[in-house]
């Protein structure tokens, strides 16, 4: 029985937790275990195996040519132009024929890897376990929308009296804006763009500034597998261009990953038109992540998960983890069982199958970063010495007093780490919640009821439970926030593709 209560497990917490099935980490899988063979998505690669493994090196560090030149913002109303037209005949292409575009470019992302692989190691400084990650992704993406959009985006009919026939229709909008971030550069990028492609829309997407060059080889991808030209069409460049984008009255529809602040400029954009129509916003922000850590949780577990969630990607997910919050009783052996955890963390290239932590996206961000690192002087309780060339930001652990003295996301390696006391669960949950914010929570616990609480109260797109807080996988765990954190709608999940339709009821008395 899974449901004890505290007393019994701190009676006993090792028999129990074993009873329970519930030691899933005997010892800190460490080195951090950021790839798992044998998992559903782990993209086939074995990297302990050690010729995949000499095969991949190679593979990431063969030199990728970058294209200069941006679209310019004049130039953004042609891209416009372009999709619009494209939309009459890609709209009224059978649901199926625009699925299985998607299912050839996912076998095209997949034959591609390699190549793929290159660019995110060396233009979005992934290491390569999150590389292979993320072409998995991207490939999940169209694989899944492909499935979702078979079936659900098919008439439906739907009751009423005798000789009414009622019949709701998906269609696509018009033309969508996509505007991706730079930090899943390849798989929100795509995949924000084949959920409006499939569901009948034409895209003008934008990468992020930062990361043009594999959204120019993601978009010459789903070209080769069918997607007409001018039904996806590319701007590169920095806001100017994604202004002059959303500015345009003809845009029927944004998806938006990346901050809060840019999520609400866009939308004061799409509504300070008076004669512009009313158009969805879809948009994944931020978040000041919290896990909540109990008496009753295995140490080792809660390290192991807390390096992946804080310091993989260098913390540059927005899913990543801001704020431990420990139980007072085991905060001391949590820490320093998590402070020689961060030793054996290894910063290095991206290139380097040994790497950990890489470099930070870029000077801005590096600056931001390390100015906040030093400011937070004496209470910094652990930080890593950094490679001397190169914009690495070392994995760093900061204590505060109160919950409330994080008011921002810090958008890299650095973790928090505050106590709550016994007994107040729900208050810290709430505390949490009052930041406004609601991406990812972790919950570090065995007490069933413990479990129960977090389910009912904590404000957040995805609770995690015993686990890591990152790495949502597309079917199992839709990912998105609400609040602070985004408008809602879950990337990976069956209700996504809905936001990007008109829904059209057709009445007919016969
Ligand atoms: N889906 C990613 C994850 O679960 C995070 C996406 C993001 O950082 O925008 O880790």
């Amino acid at each position: 029985d899974a449901r004890l209560t505290e007393a019994e497990i701190l009676a006993d917490p090792v028999a129990k937790i074993a009873a329970v099935g519930g030691a899933r980490h005997p010892s800190i899988p460490l080195p951090i275990d950021l790839f798992r063979p044998g998992h559903r998505n782990s993209g086939g690669i074995d990297l302990s195996d050690i010729s995949t493994l000499e095969r991949t090196r190679s593979a990431v560090n063969v030199p990728v040519a970058r294209e200069t030149g941006d679209t310019q913002a004049a130039d953004v109303k042609a891209a416009v132009s372009r999709a619009q037209a494209a939309f009459g005949e890609w709209s009224k292409r059978p649901v199926a024929e625009r699925a299985a575009i998607l299912e050839r470019l996912a076998d095209l992302l997949e034959e591609e890897r390699d190549r793929l692989m290159a660019i995110l190691v060396q233009e979005a400084f992934k290491t390569i376990p999150d590389a292979i990650g993320e072409v998995r992704e991207a490939a999940d993406f169209c694989r899944y929308y492909a499935g979702e959009a078979r079936a659900r985006l098919q008439p439906v009919e739907l009751p009423g009296p005798t000789g009414e026939r009622n019949t709701l229709h998906m269609d696509g909008r018009g033309v969508w804006a996509t505007v991706a971030p730079w930090n899943f550069p390849l798989a929100i990028f795509l995949g924000q763009t084949v959920a409006a492609l499939v569901t009948g829309n034409t895209v003008v997407a934008k990468p992020a500034p930062q990361t043009p060059e594999i959204a120019r080889a993601a978009v010459a991808l789903a070209h080769r597998a069918g997607v007409p030209a001018d039904a996806l069409v590319l701007v590169t460049g920095g806001p100017e261009v994604g202004q002059a984008l959303t500015e345009d009255a003809r845009v029927m529809g944004v998806a938006f990953t990346g901050s809060t602040a840019t999520a609400k400029r866009i939308a004061r954009t799409l509504v300070a038109d008076d004669d512009r129509p009313i158009v969805p916003l879809i948009a994944e922000t931020g978040g000041i992540n919290a896990m909540i850590v109990d008496s009753t949780a295995l140490p080792e577990q809660v390290v192991a998960d807390v390096v992946t969630s804080s310091f993989r990607s260098a913390g540059q997910r927005c899913s990543a983890l801001r704020l431990l919050l420990v139980q007072e009783e085991v905060a001391d052996g949590v820490i320093a069982m998590l402070t020689g955890a961060m030793e054996t963390l290894k910063l290095g290239p991206t290139g380097d199958p040994a790497t950990d932590v890489g470099p930070v996206i870029d000077r801005a961000a590096y600056d931001k970063l390390m100015a906040y690192r030093q400011q937070a002087g004496a209470r910094v309780i652990k930080t890593l010495d950094a490679p001397a060339d190169g914009l690495f930001v070392p994995p760093t652990l900061v204590r505060l007093d109160r919950i409330e003295d994080l008011d921002r996301e810090w958008f890299g390696p650095i973790l928090h780490v505050a106590t709550w006391a016994a007994g107040t669960l729900s208050e810290t949950i709430a505390r949490v919640n009052a930041k406004g914010y609601g991406l990812t929570m972790g919950l570090h616990s065995r007490i069933a009821r413990a479990v129960e609480v977090a389910e009912a109260e904590a404000e957040v797109g995805n609770l995690y439970v015993n686990r890591s807080m990152i790495g949502a996988v597309v079917g199992s765990q839709p990912f998105g926030g609400e609040g602070l954190s985004g408008t809602g709608p879950k990337a990976g999940g069956p209700h996504y593709l809905y936001r990007f339709c008109a829904e059209r009821a057709v009445s007919v008395d016969t």
